[in-house]
Order: structure tokens, then C-alpha cells, then sequence
């Protein structure tokens, strides 16, 4: 074994080998992975081997579709079969939401190129005739889907890694992990110790087990899971001999269920309700290439409602149960990047399907350790998006909440109760005696609208307008027309302080720093100009700047400012957390309340828009921003917990007179959409630029140099090809959830919008409803030609909803740049639930297009 490398990977599961390839296949080939015992001895050999391409998340889902693509790839450099069985798979829908589900999903494939179909029962019978097609009311077909050989495939991924120049070293635990002062790493191990640059934590379920050598509990848990194997089944053989093929992979959502051939009988396996973990605080380093005792109790419930289903199943015999454990993290996503507040620390962990992201998570992984950025917005399994919050008992809470919903639809509308409350503010009991039906935002219990006394405080969760509509607008009505107060607690923020303050933010952002007493809103780009954030920035002293982002990206951030600090101390940040709470007033009575609750001019001229101020508010020491999301008159009042009742009572109470409302998330997101407000990580992320975002006018490329500005000055002069865009959608009863397409009727001398790979145009009745096609009974994926002057899918929606005082259905989107300019660029139509709804561009907000009340 070498005693020096420039990386060590540790862990010899799928997702570890995969790391292993794709850095040597990017380049750097002094590298080596070390596995504790054989290749594949944790989670990875046991697997079940399915993939397949569809995620809730449509970037992760872009990185499955990468993984897939792959193994012929590794199959050919290495000589080594991954056994693949491209069969295609079938969802199926038992219930009117679940086809909405279905619908929502085959619309989102679009703009990723994806070719799924929405089929009937007996379409999906006859790819799958052990089912009873009588419990379905329709099904989706995704062409790319199967399974493999997972041991086979982890070696094909090894095998290559070595071809490229990695070394692998089996049988051989790493035991610790210290770090000099110039930043290398000692990889302490059975066999000695290796000196390398950069770690990556690829433990599998030994990963938290890795992550405490350095200081870190990563939020992951494993699970026991249990799949059977049956005998050979005569109607498997029949389909066979009789079609030429093998029958396709099929997914229950009622009976939690997934099931596919294998060999001459079926596989399956559930996502049980009564959900086990496993080694929940502690992975004994001496469990081997064991399997668990199966319990078939535990499934019972799944397994009956599968022999239903699947009559023929149940009168097989079954052959083997196995029941192994692999891990997740609290959503389901894998734990992928650098971890804050280490060196050259990397994680791909907590990757709980290998064989549909493993390719994925390792070439965004090496894109990140080679090039500095993944390459991908990987937001989605990024580790920074956890926070301190997610302890171990948080996690296995939401590991286990989240497992057992591994196939219940997740509304829009719908808030998850476990491990609830965690973080709360000081106003938390008050907000519920309020009948505030609170919401989890990132950790921290948050009102999202408040219900009528009388009236239960309760989501009814549905994909269309539920029970919260009326009881939202009126709150957006009370703000627009009297005064609101909503608790903003959920932002981040950070202090940024010392001589070298100001250059540090002049560096990172893309505006200029403001004035001592002012505030200025600025993006913050990577090297390759993309937008990696969004903030408020308040100079509160010569040498001191108030600074507020996303609350989801405070790690993120953080991470980032780390990274860029200067060496000499001239610069420290402070994240605030919760030790800083805020409310924020706003309507056009606002600015009358707070001037009953401090001692100081506030009237326009004393106190600007776009001023900040420490003032006492209500008899408490506070800071005061002028602005709001709201868009409209409105201030940011921030304060120490311990102040923040205070402030609301005076707040309440001088309110009276102006009739003050409580108001909600709901609320505000809804005022920001009237306004062409953009909101962080919906449409604004890694993989837009600033002009593309439209966030021309907060780019000041005269000022001095910043990270990302010769990339943002290319965007410019060449011109974005994308612009963000408001819509107004004739929206029916639902309106946008965010990742729906959006169609343009493009003229038929416009040549450049480009056909998305793999895309097959579908075709529409007349009410708008998709019209099935036949490809998906044949087997076949056929991609249909588009010709000019024919509807396409042109870009993709970022967020929406209903704005209530205009009383529009609006959404925000990507489309090309060609067809943003002006009002009647195009004719477009965003698909909702299935159906295409007439949309139409709206440059100006809808609602104060001047900015004339909010400046007042
Ligand atoms: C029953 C079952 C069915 C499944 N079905 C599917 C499926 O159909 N499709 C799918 O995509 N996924 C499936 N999975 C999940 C899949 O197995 C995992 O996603 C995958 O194995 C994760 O791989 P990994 O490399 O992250 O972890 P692991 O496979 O756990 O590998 C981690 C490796 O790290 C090594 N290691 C840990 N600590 C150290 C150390 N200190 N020193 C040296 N080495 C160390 C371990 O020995 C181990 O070999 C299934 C899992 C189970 C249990």
C-alpha cells in the first residue's frame, strides 16, 4: 500500500467504486480507495438491483438518467458484465390522485427528455400479466428502467477505475482520521498510515461511523428491508415463450410494493409501514456479508394487499426472503459534497438507491473535487442542506417517516408531522393560540396561514385549491389594504465584520456594498457565473454588515464564505440562527404602526426605503430594515428572542386602531408572486446565470472585481439564452406546484428552440387532456418528430401559485431568451395535472408595477 495519494476514497460499496472511476476518469489518478473488508460488503451486495430514471427531483432525476447510460460504459472498459435487463417498468395508479400524481410526473419528464406514457390497466397487464388490472385506473410507462447484477456492477466499476491508474486496497479497515496544520490528511489504517489531500466518506453503512473520526454526525440511518424471491412461476415462463421478452418492472404505490421477473419467477419487495431501523445509533464494525432474520409479519400487510393485485404471486411458492440494511437520509436523497467547516472532507453517502444514482453522485462528486462545482445543480442531495437540527433522533424520526412513505403521494400543501416541532420562536404557543397552521421550514415550526376562530386549523392536502384558499386571500387583502405582521425567523443571517469586511462582500457579491445605514440586494455568483445566492445586505457601521439569505442555504453559505475568507483574520462571520428572530410589518398603514412603537422619525423622508436602523421597536433593542417581500410599504424589525414577544404584543396592540392582521407564509409568497419577486433555490439556483435569472439590474460589472464576473460579463455580451419570465395562467381550480412544462406555439421561421433529447411529442384531446399512444403496448420507445409551427415544450416552471389581490393564477418559469422579450412573443400554455392551460407572459408585477408604495 502507498503511503501517500492525492485522494483516498473510503469504502468499497457501489457508490465508493463509482467516486474511484470518475476521478480517474477526470484526470487524477493518484488515487486510491481502501475497503475494510471485500468490494461490496456492506449494503451493495444484497441490493435488489432495480433502477430507474424518475425522482421528485428533476435534477437528481437527471443524474439517474446519467447512471443508467453508464453501465455499457464501465461494461466496456472493464470487460466486466453488470448483467443489465433494460426491461422498462410500470407505475400503477389505484386512486383518481394518484393518476394526478402519475400526470404530474409524466409532465415533468418532459423537459428532461424523458419518454414516459400514461397507459391503461390492461396496457400494463399486457407487459405485466400477473396483475389484475380490475385495483388500477391507469399506469405510467418509463422505458428506462430494469435491473442488474449489483455485485457485478460495483466490480465493472472498480475494474475500470483501475484500468484508468486507481489502486484499490481490500481488507483493511480505516480506524481514524487526523488532520495536520497545512491541511493533509493522516488516513489512519489496519495496514498504516496513508497521507492524501482530499477524503471521501463513501462508508455506506458505515458512514456516520466515518463521519464521528472527524467531528461530524451526518443525518443518515439505515433500515431493514425485505425482498422474497419466488419459485418458478408458469405464467412467467408463458410471457415469455410467448412474447420473446422478459415481463417489465412494476410499482404498487397501494400495496407499497415493487415487483419484476427474476429468472423464471418474480421479485418482490415492500416499503412497509411498521418500518424498522437498524443499528440506530451504532454500526458494529464486525457485521460482514450477513443478512438479517426476515420477519414476514412485518409485511404482512403489504404482502396481502400485493397477493391481491397479483393473484398469481401469492400461489407461488416462495423460494428465499432477504432482508439487508442500507441507509437514507431524512428526505430520501443521497448526503453528496465538501462538509462544512472541514478541509478537502468530501461525503457520498446516505445513497440509498446505488444502481439509479451511483453513477450520478460520482461524477458530480469528481466534477466538484476536480473543477470546484459539480458541474449539475445537485442542490437536492447537496450535505450542506442539513443543519444542526438533523440530530440523530431528528433523523431516524424522518428516515423512518420518510421510508414508510416511500409511496404515498406527498401534496403540495402537505407538511410531515414527524420530528415536529424542532427548532420554535418564542412566539410559537402565541401563533398557535392565533390558529396559525404552522409549517417545518428547514428545521423552524413557521406559520403558513392562520384559520378563523371556529375553524380547525388543518390542511385538507389535495393537488388543487384547498380549504387554506379563502382564509389566505383574505390575509393578503388585509396586508394590501390596512397592515400585516408575519414572523420571518426563517431567514438566515449572518453578521460580517472587521477591516476586511467590505472587500470580502465586495468580492463575493455582485452589487455594491451599500452605504453605513443603508441596504442593497445582491446575488453572489461561482467562478463559472452561475447563482449560487441571494441577499440582503444592510452596512450597519464602517466595519460591520447585517447580511440575510435562504435559511435552507445557511450551510451552503457558509461553506461558500468559509472557503473565500481571507487568511489574516480580517474578516469574521457570525451565523445567527435562531438567536435572531425577526417580524415583519407591511402594508400601507405600516409605516403609522411603526411609528407608535419607536421614539424616532420614521416618516419617509427620515426613514428611506432601503434604509436600515437600530432602533428601539415597542421598548425593545431591535434593527430595522426598510423593505419588504411583500413588495409593498413594509419594514423587517429584528430582535433577540428574548425580545420578540414583546414586540409582537406592541406591535398587536398599536396595530388595533389600523385593524393589523396576522398573515403567513402562504401569504407572502403568494403578495411576492404579483410582483415578479423571485424566491432562492425555486428560481434562482446553481444553474442559471444572472442575467438569464433576471437580475440585470443587482450585477454591477463597472464595480471591482468579483467571483464569477468574467463568466457573467460572457452571459451578458453574448446574451442570456434563457430568461426567467412571470406568467398569468387560466388556471381552472389548480394552479402550478413548480417542474410543470411549459408549450409555446413558436412561429414557424423560429429554428432554435431545441428538441429535448428522448422527447416524444404526445398528443391532446380537445378539453386539453393527453391522448394515449400506442408505443408504450409494443415495448418500444419510438421518438415522433416535431416539425416547425408545432406546440413545444420550451422551458419549465419554477414556482407559482395563486395571487390573491390581483385574483390571478401566475406562475414563474425558464424559456428560451427569444421568446421572453415582449407580451406576445408567443402563445404558451403550461401543462397542469395533465391538462394545458393558456398562459401568458407578464412582464410588469401585476400589482404596484412602479414600486410606487413600496418607496413611498
Ligand atoms: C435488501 C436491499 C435491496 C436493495 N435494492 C436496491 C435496488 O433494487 N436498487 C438500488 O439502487 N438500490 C437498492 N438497495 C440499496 C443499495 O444497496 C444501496 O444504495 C447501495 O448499496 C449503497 O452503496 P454504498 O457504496 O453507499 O454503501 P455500501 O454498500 O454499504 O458500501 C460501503 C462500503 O464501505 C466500507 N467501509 C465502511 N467503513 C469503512 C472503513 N472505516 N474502512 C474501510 N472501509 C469501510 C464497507 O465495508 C462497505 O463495503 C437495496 C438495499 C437492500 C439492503
Amino acid at each position: 500500500m502507498k503511503s501517500h495519494a492525492k485522494v483516498v476514497v473510503i469504502g468499497g460499496g457501489v457508490v465508493g467504486c463509482s467516486v474511484l472511476y470518475h476521478l480517474a476518469k477526470g484526470g487524477w489518478t493518484d488515487i486510491m480507495l481502501i475497503e475494510r473488508s471485500e468490494l461490496t460488503s456492506g449494503s451493495s451486495w444484497h441490493a435488489a438491483g432495480g433502477f430507474h430514471t424518475l425522482n421528485g427531483d428533476p435534477n437528481v432525476a437527471k443524474l439517474q438518467a446519467y447512471t443508467v447510460q453508464l453501465y455499457k460504459e464501465i461494461e466496456e472498459l472493464s470487460g466486466q458484465s453488470c448483467s443489465l435487463h433494460l426491461t422498462g417498468g410500470v407505475m400503477l395508479a389505484d386512486s383518481p390522485e394518484r393518476m394526478d400524481f402519475l400526470r404530474l410526473a409524466h409532465a415533468k419528464g418532459r423537459y428532461l427528455g424523458m419518454d414516459t406514457e400514461l397507459i391503461t390497466p390492461s396496457e400494463a397487464r399486457a407487459m405485466f400479466p400477473l396483475m389484475d388490472e380490475k385495483h388500477f385506473v391507469g399506469a405510467m410507462w418509463d422505458p428506462v428502467e430494469g435491473h442488474l447484477d449489483p455485485s457485478g456492477t460495483t466490480i465493472a466499476y472498480s475494474k475500470a477505475a483501475k484500468k484508468l491508474g486507481a489502486e484499490i486496497v481490500l481488507r483493511n479497515p480505516v480506524r481514524e482520521l487526523t488532520q495536520d496544520a497545512d491541511g493533509t490528511w493522516n488516513v489512519v489504517t489496519e495496514q498504516g498510515t496513508v497521507r492524501a489531500e482530499h477524503v471521501v466518506n463513501c462508508g455506506g453503512l458505515w458512514a456516520r461511523e466515518v463521519g464521528r473520526m472527524v467531528g461530524v454526525e451526518l443525518p443518515l440511518l439505515a433500515m431493514e428491508h425485505m425482498y422474497l424471491l419466488t419459485e418458478p412461476m408458469p405464467e412467467v415462463e408463458e410471457f415469455n415463450k410467448a412474447t420473446g421478452r422478459e415481463m417489465v418492472g412494476v410499482l404498487d404505490f397501494k400495496g407499497e410494493i415493487y415487483t419484476r421477473q427474476e429468472r423464471n419467477g418474480v421479485l418482490l419487495g415492500t416499503y412497509e409501514k411498521a418500518c424498522k431501523p437498524w443499528s440506530p445509533v451504532n454500526t458494529p464494525w464486525d457485521f460482514g456479508h450477513e443478512l438479517l432474520q426476515p420477519d414476514l409479519d412485518r409485511i404482512a400487510p403489504s404482502l396481502e394487499v400485493g397477493f391481491r393485485h397479483f393473484p398469481g404471486i401469492e400461489k407461488a411458492g416462495i423460494k428465499q426472503v432477504i432482508n439487508g440494511p442500507f441507509t437514507f437520509a431524512p428526505d430520501g436523497n443521497p448526503l453528496v459534497g465538501p462538509v462544512q467547516g472541514l478541509t478537502n472532507f468530501w461525503c457520498a453517502c446516505a445513497v440509498m438507491a446505488g444502481f439509479s444514482q451511483g453513477g450520478g453522485v460520482g461524477l458530480a462528486l469528481s466534477n466538484w473535487m476536480i473543477n470546484g462545482d459539480p458541474g449539475f445543480d445537485v442542490w437536492g442531495m447537496d450535505v450542506a442542506r442539513w443543519g444542526e437540527w438533523a440530530t440523530l433522533r431528528y433523523t431516524n424520526a424522518k428516515v423512518r417517516e420518510n421510508y414508510s412513505r416511500r409511496f404515498s403521494i406527498r401534496f403540495p400543501n402537505e407538511e410531515l408531522p414527524a420530528a415536529r416541532p424542532a427548532q420554535t420562536t418564542p412566539l410559537y404557543d402565541t401563533m398557535l393560540a392565533n390558529n396559525a397552521v404552522m409549517g417545518d421550514s428547514w428545521g423552524l415550526e413557521t406559520p403558513l396561514w392562520f384559520a378563523p376562530k371556529g375553524t380547525e386549523p388543518k390542511d385538507v392536502v389535495s393537488f388543487h385549491r384547498s380549504n387554506d384558499f379563502e382564509h389566505v386571500g383574505n390575509e393578503v387583502r388585509a396586508v394590501r389594504e390596512r397592515v400585516g405582521v408575519t414572523e420571518i425567523a426563517n431567514f438566515a443571517k449572518y453578521e460580517v465584520s472587521g477591516p476586511g469586511a467590505e472587500d470580502f462582500l465586495n468580492r463575493l457579491m455582485t452589487n455594491r456594498m451599500p452605504k453605513t445605514g443603508r441596504i442593497t440586494l445582491t446575488p453572489m455568483l461561482n467562478e463559472f457565473g452561475k447563482l449560487i445566492g441571494d441577499f440582503t445586505i444592510a452596512k450597519a457601521a464602517e466595519d460591520r454588515f447585517m447580511v440575510w439569505g435562504s435559511s435552507a442555504a445557511a450551510k451552503y453559505h457558509m461553506r461558500w464564505f468559509e472557503k473565500h475568507l481571507p487568511k489574516d483574520g480580517s474578516v469574521r462571520i457570525h451565523r445567527f440562527d435562531q438567536t435572531l428572530v425577526g417580524l415583519s410589518i407591511a402594508g400601507p398603514k405600516s409605516q403609522a404602526l411603526l411609528q407608535k412603537l419607536v421614539d424616532t422619525d420614521v416618516s419617509s423622508k427620515a426613514f428611506r426605503f432601503m434604509d436600515f436602523r437600530e432602533m428601539a421597536v415597542g421598548g425593545a433593542p431591535c434593527m430595522v430594515n426598510r423593505i419588504t417581500y411583500t413588495g409593498d410599504l413594509g419594514y423587517e424589525i429584528w430582535m433577540q428572542p428574548a425580545y420578540q414577544r414583546l414586540v409582537y404584543s406592541a406591535i398587536k396592540e398599536a396595530g388595533e386602531e389600523f385593524g393589523v392582521v396576522d398573515f403567513g407564509m402562504r401569504a407572502l409568497l403568494s403578495m411576492r408572486l404579483e410582483k415578479n419577486f423571485p424566491t432562492w433555490f425555486r428560481e434562482l439556483r446553481p444553474i442559471y446565470g444572472p442575467f438569464e435569472g433576471s437580475m440585470d439590474r443587482f450585477v454591477k460589472m463597472e464595480k471591482n472585481d468579483f467571483i464569477g464576473r468574467e463568466a457573467a460579463a460572457k452571459e451578458q455580451a453574448e446574451g442570456p439564452k434563457l430568461h426567467r419570465v412571470s406568467f398569468v395562467v387560466d388556471a381552472g381550480d389548480a394552479d402550478v406546484m413548480g417542474d410543470e412544462p411549459i408549450w409555446a406555439k413558436v412561429p414557424t421561421d423560429y429554428g432554435t428552440v431545441e428538441k429535448p433529447h428522448g422527447y416524444g411529442a404526445p398528443r391532446f384531446d380537445e378539453a386539453g387532456a393527453e391522448v394515449r399512444g400506442s408505443k408504450a403496448a409494443e415495448g418500444a420507445s419510438a421518438i415522433r418528430g416535431i416539425q416547425d409551427g408545432e406546440w413545444r415544450v420550451v422551458g419549465w416552471v419554477t414556482s407559482g401559485g395563486y395571487a390573491h389581490y390581483v385574483q390571478k393564477s401566475m406562475a414563474q418559469g425558464y424559456v428560451p431568451a427569444a421568446l421572453a422579450g415582449n407580451e406576445s412573443a408567443g402563445l404558451f400554455e403550461i401543462e397542469i395535472l395533465g391538462h394545458r392551460r393558456p398562459a401568458r407572459i407578464n412582464l410588469e408585477p401585476l400589482f404596484d408595477p412602479t414600486g410606487g408604495k413600496m418607496r413611498a
